[in-house]
């Protein structure tokens, strides 16, 4: 295969080979963009590498090749004394991953060459910084040294010479730099820093695929669900100088606030400096408007070249550049990440602008992002202490307390306790703490700097580049005006999309797009009228209907207003909780036909005003309504609970809790969740569920007596067999007979022999509905209350899945089983509906994938309705 692509024959659409970055920059070059020449080693070549633990055979010759041509081209020889060429060597995945991957910038720097740099640049400071640059990069990167021994080396320097900032060391001291870094190497690895240019770009290459598969990077692809066997691509760039002296300089932009969305200039610019400087915080960057004043002729190019990308790629981009003594160069460009609001707002303002329809504009949000604008935000009303003020990085309200550490973080966490990060600044390896973190405080770095990338792709709380703060890291506390200190554990509110930093926890409320699906929030808000129009579009697209899980008129309610068509799964379990309870019991402990009538009469009038609340507040709509389902043993008692009150009763115990334990220990089961619950509950105690058929079918009477249209679908569960529903269906039908009204009798399938018997159980069914909970329970044998503490992480980390199938729908396994169940329900009876109850009805994916198997509704929790149309207006299109 082809290992190599040269800048000018790749394209934007090459990423699975390219890499997201080599793509774009050819894309760039092709447009005429002025980018620095280069060449692309692909992703499958770093796959083969990883897989054959070598280089793959024919790489060193195309390389070799490519460089030589890009020698010709310029000129100049890689690393050559008198007039080197330099290079980068980038790492490029076809997924952004914001550092977690590794460049080393300046290659071919040696000893001689940097005579031949100096010389060429007249400027002896910068050939200089350079070199060490390259060693610092090299050496961490490549040959695995601590790169704190570097930055203490150049703390060291300026401690020295009494100076803060880089800009005042001088040529000598980064001479002299070089040689403590050689030094640093030489101790560290054993031999010499290498000083062949084709060897410091071989290894620096191998460094990069190596990079894949780097401990930070494994943990960001598992958070970010990117698939762990692509490989990266390597970029092989020719240097342009940023650190050039004061008229060179290197920044980041974006075309549009990636925060709100708004258009204009956005981006942060740092003068004589070079690649990361900018994002890592060296010095603090100045933001991109003043480019105006300081280089007008590059300003004005650069908003030149920023309309053309957005036009050409149709959304918001964001682009790396440097400018080397007044020429502007392009190194990098993508279609920025935003946050969730800027998302809604950008594809309907790019819909007014008519570069994108709005099919368009509904596929480029997801429901994930829809459902982090639906997350609350601070009650501004209330009282509250600010003690500084941040950049605005990542929406959202976080409160918890400060740690300042990424392990401590993590530890916090586990405990289930709340906890903000606060760092000066992050870097790769906090991600950790970045996860664990409710959100995230740096008092460094500006909306470009690691902690706002990374956070934002995250949908965590961000505030960055608190100036105010003096964060120590080392005394775990930080200093904010006024005296006041915040040390580890002290509860701390910040507000990702104001950028204001609390003490103490400041109350949330809820956000303006709930407000909105509530009906009572403002449509004048520009990203209420987003999302507005954008559910709109998405519910004309879909095909599925959704529903809700409710199982009180509250619930159902406002599921309905968030959209919903209808109850997928109303549970009847907790209607026997409470005060209930003891007539639950009563009817466990009957130990005659009498008795048990006894308690049934009792419970029958409760259910049905539970079922006429339900069925008024959903009315005109299908209300889904499952029989009892779990073992009768969960509404008693607990074993020793019970048996230690009992002996400290002695013979004062009373005979209805002796009756209660001798109950609790009959109906003890090793295996509940495969026990005697569901259908056979139903089979096995006379009454009960005719005593819920009766309940459903008088409310629905009583319902349409009062002018109502109710539509009760009775459901029952964990049906294996066909016969075991005839028999609940014979009696339920004589029921609804009984009282004069009409219900659906179907059932869940959530058993694997219902699915694989799906064609014979439509004989009795009306509809199905996938308790997908239990299907994936029972099809992997596993317990969802037992298996996830013990031993998911590990089986996340072996990739024997992605995602916890409990959250994802597993679509081979679980997904296999729906299929056949709908194909055979569908023989056996057509106009079967088919729906699904499960957890995974609110899921983006899954719901993508019941679209794709024909299902007619999916059915989630009141809170995700709205998700969920928006991601089966998706799935349509
Ligand atoms: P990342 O993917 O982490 O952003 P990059 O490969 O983009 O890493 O490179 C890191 C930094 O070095 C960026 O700021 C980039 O613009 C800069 N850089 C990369 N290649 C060159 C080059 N050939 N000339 C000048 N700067 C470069
Ligand atoms: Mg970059
Ligand atoms: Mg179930």
């Amino acid at each position: 295969p082809k290992y190599v692509y040269d800048f000018t024959e790749g394209n934007k659409d090459l990423k699975d080979l390219l890499g997201g970055k080599g793509a774009n920059l050819a894309e760039m070059t092709n447009l005429g963009l002025p980018v620095p020449p280069g060449f692309t080693i692909t992703a499958e070549a770093c796959r083969r590498y990883l897989e054959d633990g070598g280089v793959p055979e024919g790489l060193s010759d195309e390389v070799e090749t490519h460089l030589v041509a890009l020698e010709k081209g310029m000129g100049k020889r890689l690393g050559a004394a008198d007039d080197p060429l330099l290079v980068s060597v980038r790492s490029g995945a076809k997924y952004s991953m914001p550092g977690m991957m590794e460049t080393v910038l300046n290659i071919g720097l040696n000893d001689e060459s940097v005579q031949g740099l100096a010389k060429q640049a007249g400027e002896e400071r910068f050939a200089w910084d350079s070199y060490r640059r390259l060693i610092q990069m090299f050496g961490k990167t490549v040959l695995g040294i601590d790169g704190e021994l570097f930055e203490g080396a150049i703390d060291d320097a300026k401690r020295h010479k009494g100076v803060d900032s880089d800009l005042d060391l001088d040529a000598a001291d980064f001479q002299r730099l070089v040689e403590t870094y050689k030094g640093i190497v030489r101790e560290q690895t054993g031999s010499d820093f290498p000083s062949d240019p084709r060897e410091q770009m071989r290894l620096a290459v191998e460094a990069v695929f190596e990079s894949w598969n780097a401990p930070r990077a494994i943990i960001y692809r598992r958070q970010e669900r990117i698939p762990t066997d692509l490989g990266t691509a390597v970029n092989i760039v020719a240097m342009v100088f940023g650190n050039l002296g004061m008229e060179s300089g290197t920044g980041v932009a974006f075309t549009r606030d990636p925060g709100s969305g708004q258009q204009g200039v956005y981006g942060d610019y740092l003068q004589n400096a070079q690649g990361e400087d900018v994002v890592a915080g060296i010095r603090n960057t100045v933001p991109l408007q003043e480019l105006e004043q300081i280089d007008p002729a590059s300003y004005r190019q650069l908003l030149d070249i920023m309309k053309t990308l957005e036009n050409h790629y149709r959304d918001l981009c964001d682009i790396e550049f440097t400018i080397e003594r007044g020429k502007l160069w392009m190194l990098q460009t993508r279609v920025g990440k935003r946050t969730a609001a800027a998302a809604f707002r950008i594809a309907v303002q790019l819909v007014d602008q008519g570069l994108i329809d709005l099919d368009e504009a509904v596929s480029r949000v997801t429901g994930d992002q829809l459902a982090q604008l639906m997350f609350p935000r601070f009650d501004l009303s209330a009282d509250r202490r600010r003690i500084a003020k941040g950049m605005n990085a990542s929406p959202g309200a976080a409160v918890g307390k400060a740690v300042f550490s990424s392990e401590y973080a993590k530890e916090m966490a586990g405990r289930g306790e709340d906890v903000i990060l606060v760092r000066r600044e992050t870097t790769p390896d906090d991600l950790v703490g970045m996860i664990a973190a409710q959100g995230v405080l740096t008092s460094r770095g500006g909306k470009t700097s690691h902690a706002a990338v990374v956070a934002r792709g995250m949908g965590k709380t961000c505030v960055c580049g608190a100036e105010e703060l003096e964060v120590d890291a080392q005394e775990r506390c930080f200093t904010a005006p006024d005296g006041v200190v915040v040390n580890e554990g002290d509860v701390i509110s910040i507000d990702g999309t104001t950028g204001e930093v609390y003490l103490g926890e400041v109350p949330v409320m809820a956000s303006p797009v709930v407000e909105y699906f509530e009906g009572t929030g403002d449509r004048g808000d520009e990203l209420v009228e987003a999302v507005h129009r954008i559910m709109n579009h998405a519910d004309e697209r879909r095909r599925m209907e959704v529903r809700a899980n409710a199982d009180n008129p509250d619930d159902a309610a406002r599921a309905r207003r968030f959209g919903a068509r209808g109850i997928g799964l109303c549970r009847t379990e907790h209607m026997f909780l409470g005060d209930r309870r003891r007539l639950v019991e009563d009817l466990i402990l009957a130990s005659s036909k009498d008795e048990r009538r006894a308690a049934l009469d009792a419970l029958e009038p409760l259910q049905k005003s539970d079922f006429a609340g339900i069925l008024a507040a959903m009315d005109g709509l299908p209300v889904t309504i499952r029989l009892i389902d779990p073992p009768l043993h969960e509404f008693l008692p607990d074993l020793t609970a019970l048996s230690v009150k009992i002996a400290l009763a002695g013979d004062t115990a009373s005979s209805r809790d002796r009756g209660l334990l001798e109950a609790v220990k009959r109906l003890h089961e090793q295996n509940p969740m495969l026990g005697l619950r569901g259908v056979r509950l139903g089979l096995v105690i006379p009454g009960l569920f005719a005593m819920q058929v009766r309940a459903i079918a008088e409310a629905v009477a009583e319902r349409r007596a009062a002018g109502g249209d109710p539509r009760a679908e009775i459901m029952i569960p964990l049906v294996s067999a066909v016969q075991e529903l005839e028999g609940v269906r014979d009696e339920a039908e004589r029921i609804l007979a009984e009282v004069g009204v009409e219900a659906l009798i179907g059932t869940m399938i959530e058993v694997p022999r219902a699915a694989l018997t799906a064609g014979q159980i439509a004989e009795a069914a009306d509809f199905f509905s996938f308790g997908t909970n239990d299907l994936t329970q029972m099809t992997w044998g596993f317990s969802r209350d037992d298996v996830e503490a013990a031993f998911f992480s590990r089986y996340l980390d072996l990739g024997i899945f992605g995602v916890s199938p409990f959250e994802t729908l597993d679509r081979s396994g679980v997904g296999r089983l729906m299929t056949i169940a709908v194909e055979e329900g569908r023989a056996t009876r057509p106009g079967i509906k088919l729906g699904i109850c499960g957890e995974h009805g609110g899921d983006p994916e899954s719901v993508h994938f019941c679209h794709e198997i024909g299902l007619d509704y999916v059915s989630c929790s009141p809170f995700r309705v709205p998700v969920a149309r928006l991601e089966a207006g998706r799935a349509a299109l």
